[in-house]
């Protein structure tokens, strides 16, 4: 399932081929995703400019100059995929363009916009638990996903004080309680793991038992690891620019996670996994002790 930084980096490279493009046609080949597409999308996207894409929590969300916001989940195996007008095409119209493309589905696309330079985006997936909605501008505090949505983690308003204004009263495990979306969104498995070993901090140690400077390295490596992960992601970033493009996962160097029966790189002690809430957690029982 795409993380925080996978959205990020696809949200990032779409943008550059969305920005300031007016949506000359859509085709919906297939409305049934997790949620059923809704069937004024495509009146309500039609000759419409893109004013700004960007993520917000794990959503992908496309800003309209009429007001509207076409919101994107990728759910398990969703993607986007970017078709630009290449050189052979370079005298056909948009709505030639649109029909050539049209003429050359790929298994699982299931919806088509197509823009007035001759570039396409396609929602691709194979599971269909993603979703495309419609939103107004004016909904976005009430709209159902997104009203109990926790702190953005890379943004301003996670400072240190609402960081331990939240963890200071949790008594639940610190990994639990730094995955909860209703609390902080988009801390997946993977990078709790990685940033609670940076911290040296147990995942079952109690949120609120931690010390004001545990809280204040947590905050720092969760930062640190979503930043570097995205970071990661901008080399993969040509597959989301390519029609082809196949996976959203990027190769990264995790230090815990997966890494249950290897040394410790730190100290070499055998890396150990245990299940929280049936999710696995990797530490070092070396470099982040249970009890202190
Ligand atoms: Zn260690």
């Amino acid at each position: 399932m795409p993380e925080l930084p996978e959205v990020e980096t696809i949200s990032r490279g779409i943008k550059t081929h969305l920005e300031n493009q007016t949506i000359s046609n859509l085709k919906i080949l297939n409305p049934k995703l997790r949620y059923l597409i809704p069937k004024n999308i495509k009146q309500d996207c039609l000759k419409s400019k893109i004013l700004n894409v960007r993520r917000k929590a794990k959503y992908i969300l496309i800003e309209l100059d009429n007001q509207n916001i076409i919101v994107i989940h990728l759910g398990m195996t969703g993607r986007l995929l970017i078709t630009t007008k290449n050189t052979q095409k370079k005298n056909l119209s948009t709505e030639e363009i649109f029909t050539h493309r049209l003429k050359h589905l790929n298994k699982h696309d299931h919806v088509i916009f197509q823009l007035e330079n001759g570039t396409s985006l396609t929602y691709n997936d194979v599971r269909k638990f993603g979703m495309i909605d419609l939103i107004d501008k004016s909904q976005m505090e009430s709209y159902k996903f997104f009203k109990n949505l926790g702190l953005e983690p890379l943004d301003k308003a996670f400072s240190f004080k609402a960081f331990e204004e939240i963890i200071s009263k949790r008594n639940k495990s610190i990994k639990s309680t730094i995955m909860d979306a209703n609390l902080i969104v988009g801390v997946g498995n993977i990078y709790a793991n990685e940033a609670l070993f940076k911290s040296r901090i147990h995942p079952e140690r109690l949120a609120s038992d931690l010390s004001k400077i545990e809280i204040k390295k947590l905050r720092k490596e969760i930062i640190k690891v979503l930043n570097a992960a995205i970071e990661a992601g901008g080399s993969t970033l040509k597959d989301y620019a390519n029609e082809k493009g196949e996976s959203g996962y990027f190769q990264f160097n995790f230090k815990v996670y997966g890494k249950n029966g290897q040394p410790c790189s730190k100290c070499k002690t055998t890396i150990e996994r245990i299940k929280q809430n049936g999710r696995s957690s990797f530490f070092c029982p070396e470099c982040q002790v249970l009890l202190t």
